[in-house]
């Protein structure tokens, strides 16, 4: 039998969260695993964008900060100073904008690759966190004060913690007997990278449409990645157009704001669910991320919720270990869940909520809306506390 390998926390799930954590961790002198099953390729054509691209929060840049990655992923990074969001059957219309709080922007705009290659290159200088990749997590054992994980290869590590940030469908999750609750949206969220006759102004754009909303996101480059969330069908109908039916239908959705789509690349469909696991804690383990909770992408919060999971996480064993305590004893990490879960279940809901509202077809809910939404455009000390909340603050 292999050696086992001895390491304080093994995080399965080297996703955003789980390498932000391994950052973090390993920053501040703690000895970490990172198991991640998929192969990475950061050798990308020139011009290209991930289609995978994120509206990052102020709260998760001062992570990334702590975790060593900004310097390296800020000249990527596309600001947005603004945010407009309308209903398409109304009038309502809400403009945020970053100078009004004199903050100098709501948040930035990255592709997925381009966080996740500063993270490798970062954990790879720290002589405490080893990346194991490919590898898959197989199976895990409780063993009194530690964890045992075995990799698909044979290789045995241990911990005193064995975190899941192994995405929506966490193995580690299954392996606690953690419950997730489940409901599917009906929806697909469309992805893609577009060009548009008229520049995108440093703005995050968002339209409520009946069928779902649709989102402009301002690239570095001057295009847009747009998520255009849809019921199954009307997404398939969208997937099948070719690029010039395409372009005219969502130049048409987006109501023109940027004039003409003109050009589109490479197209995703992406199935949209809600999912969260009844507990994030067991004894000598924890769960981060889509692990344990899963929000539709409408307000662009799911990796953001995963990076603060990861941030408390890290800040809870740091106290724990000043304390000299166990860091994966049930009370430790319980108050790692108290302080999370009631962020994330609100979140949800308001993402739920919304969703309902902005779908819902029924005469006093559309008023409602309209109303609502030029209601608080109109009222600052209100905005203000929904910007705030929306850059994580
Ligand atoms: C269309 C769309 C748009 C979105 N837009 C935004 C946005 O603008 N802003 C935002 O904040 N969020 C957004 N999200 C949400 C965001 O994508 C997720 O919340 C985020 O990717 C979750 O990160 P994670 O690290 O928790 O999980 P993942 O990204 O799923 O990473 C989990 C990792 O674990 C690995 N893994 C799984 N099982 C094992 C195993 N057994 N052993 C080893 N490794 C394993 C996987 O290979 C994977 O790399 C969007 C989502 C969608 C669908």
């Amino acid at each position: 039998m292999a050696a086992k390998k001895d390491f304080d926390v093994v995080i399965a799930g080297g996703g955003l969260v789980g390498l932000s954590l391994a950052a973090v961790l390993g920053k501040a002198g703690f000895r970490v695993a990172v198991l991640e099953a998929r192969q990475a390729d950061f050798d990308w054509p020139q011009g290209s964008i991930d289609l995978r691209v994120y509206a990052i929060t102020r709260a998760s840049q001062s992570l990334f900060v702590d975790a060593g990655i900004w310097p390296a992923v800020q000249a990527n990074a596309a600001p947005f100073r603004e945010m407009r969001v309308w209903d398409a059957s109304g009038s309502g219309d809400i403009h945020f904008d970053s100078a009004e709080l004199g903050e100098p922007c709501l948040g930035h705009i990255l592709e997925s690759r381009v966080i996740e290659k500063a993270l490798v290159d970062v954990v790879a200088d720290l002589p405490g966190v080893s990346l194991f990749c490919p590898a898959r997590a197989k199976a895990f054992d409780e063993q009194g004060e530690r964890q045992q994980v075995e990799l698909q290869d044979g290789q045995l590590l241990g911990a005193r913690l064995l975190v899941g940030a192994d995405g929506k469908d966490s193995m580690v999750r299954g392996y606690a007997g953690i419950h997730a609750r489940v409901s599917d949206y009906g929806q697909q969220a469309l992805v893609a990278v577009v060009a548009t006759q008229y520049p995108h102004a440093e703005t995050a754009w968002q339209r409520f449409l009946p069928t779902g909303p649709l989102a402009f996101l301002p690239l570095a480059d001057g295009r847009c990645s747009i998520v255009w969330s849809a019921d199954s069908g009307e997404a398939r109908r969208l997937m099948e157009l070719d690029d010039a039916g395409f372009c005219a239908a969502l130049g048409e959705a987006f109501d023109h704001r940027l004039g003409e789509v003109l050009e589109c690349g490479e197209r995703l469909m992406l199935p949209l669910r809600r999912q969260y696991a009844e507990r994030y804690v067991a004894p000598r383990l924890a769960l981060v991320g889509d692990a344990c909770h899963v929000v539709h992408p409408l307000a662009g919060q799911g990796v953001n919720l995963g990076l603060k999971d990861a941030r408390e996480l890290a800040d809870t064993l740091l106290q724990a270990r000043a304390k000299e305590r166990d860091i994966g004893s049930l009370p430790v990490l319980r108050r790692y869940e108290r302080a999370r879960k009631g962020d994330n279940l609100a979140t949800m809901l308001v993402m739920d909520g919304f969703k309902h509202l902005f779908g819902s077809r029924v005469a006093p809910l559309r008023w409602a809306r309209n109303l609502g939404l030029n209601l608080v455009d109109a009222a600052p000390p209100v905005k203000n506390q929904i910007m705030r909340a929306a850059m994580g603050l």
